[in-house]
């Protein structure tokens, strides 16, 4: 049996015993907070867990890093949502140690997709129509680093309102230790 196979069958007497039931909560985030965080399998339950997140009590976004790569991309769209109809008041941008994303290169990337089959042409034809592809690939020097210029780069955004606050941290992946940054 597949993972996938079993997901659907575990699926399947999850609603059927209503286990659903302790879950069951608002779109609003009781506690006004949206994180941003690194999509990282060590911190799904983690993160939770450790910061005494319930679910319904936030807004949480992931990606590679816990970046925002561009300030009209779809996390900042996110965080406006969360911020005009959801009630948020207060971001938490949460990077962490030991991240995939610190000294990660785009030339191994590049290189993994030569051997998935992806021929040269199509990222030239990717590079013309403007985009800078190793740029767009690359990770950080530093994950603490990277988190004060996410940070920054959402403070100073021209639609986050002043009164919305926006918190840096990071976590320890193992321990689930929160730093402020
Ligand atoms: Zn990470």
């Amino acid at each position: 049996m597949s993972y996938i196979d079993e997901m659907l069958a575990f699926n399947k007497q999850f609603v059927k015993n209503k286990l659903y039931k302790s879950y069951n909560t608002t779109k609003f985030p009781n506690k006004k907070i949206a994180v941003l965080s690194c999509m990282d399998t060590r911190l799904s339950e983690l993160i939770p867990a450790a910061l005494n997140f319930k679910n319904g009590d936030v807004k949480i976004i992931k990606n590679a890093g816990a970046v925002v790569s561009h300030p009209f991309g779809s996390v900042m769209r996110s965080l406006m949502i969360a911020v005009y109809s959801l009630g948020v008041e207060d971001i938490l941008v949460i990077g962490h140690h030991d991240c995939g994303m610190q000294g990660m290169k785009a030339s191994k990337i590049i290189g993994k997709m030569a051997e998935r089959n992806i021929k040269k042409d199509k990222l030239d034809f990717i590079r013309q129509c403007g985009v800078d592809v190793e740029k767009w690939l690359t990770g950080f020097d530093s994950a603490h680093d990277s988190v004060r210029e996410t940070v920054n780069i959402i403070r100073s955004h021209p639609l986050i309102p002043s009164d919305v606050r926006v918190h840096g941290f990071m976590i320890d992946p193992s321990t689930g230790k929160l730093d402020k940054i």
